[in-house]
């Protein structure tokens, strides 16, 4: 799957998951890719997103970097995982360091003739806007060797997902994607050695 600037492949499953894909390996996640994200998950709503992005980048740089920080370490601990190799301390810590400061408690808030549970933070600042990311990222790591974390089979593509899947053998980030570009392919070969069988 191809990244571009307007689109997020938000199809991880898992918060923590769709925030490690939404930074392509070794690019750096910017101010508005950040912003666009927690928009697309309803992190924060269009209008406050409109906000954010008029922020002076004193403000917002402090946030950016954290952004990043936690992307990284949370990649890496994916990785790791799905490796089966021991987890490292440095990928942890900035998972703790955005849970630690977001302290804060979940809530009922009527939307829409439905009830939604939100979580309300206890301090200002922006750091609360990790916090559902971190939270997400410590719950698949705490999971362990339980967790369905997958790569999507394509060895191209490089985006993880989460197997919620009912039969736990979901193969590709996406099956309209990757997964119909491999049947294709699979297609193609299978025609042409047909072809080339005298
Ligand atoms: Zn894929």
């Amino acid at each position: 799957m191809s990244f571009t600037a307007s689109q997020l492949p938000l199809l991880g499953g898992r918060l923590s998951v769709d925030f490690v894909n939404a930074t392509p390996p070794n690019a750096e996640l910017s101010w508005e890719r950040l912003i666009h994200f927690l928009e697309s998950t309803d992190i924060v709503s269009a209008e406050r997103g409109a906000q954010l992005l008029t922020l002076p980048q004193s403000a917002a740089e402090a946030l950016l970097l954290k952004s990043r920080r936690l992307g990284y370490a949370l990649r890496k601990a994916f990785a790791a995982m799905l490796r089966k190799q021991k987890m490292a301390r440095e990928w942890i810590d900035p998972v703790n360091e955005i849970l630690r400061i977001t302290e804060g408690h979940d809530e009922l808030v009527g939307q829409d003739g439905a009830w939604k549970i939100e979580f309300i933070a206890r301090e200002g600042g922006l750091d609360w806007l990790l916090a559902a990311v971190a939270r997400s990222g410590a719950e698949i790591i705490a999971e362990g060797a339980r967790a369905r974390l997958r790569l999507c089979a394509n060895p191209h593509c490089g985006l993880f997902f989460y197997d919620n899947s009912r039969t736990r053998r979901r193969r590709w980030c996406s099956m309209a994607v990757c997964g119909n570009r491999s049947k294709v392919a699979a297609f193609a070969r299978k025609h042409a050695s047909a072809r080339n069988t005298p």
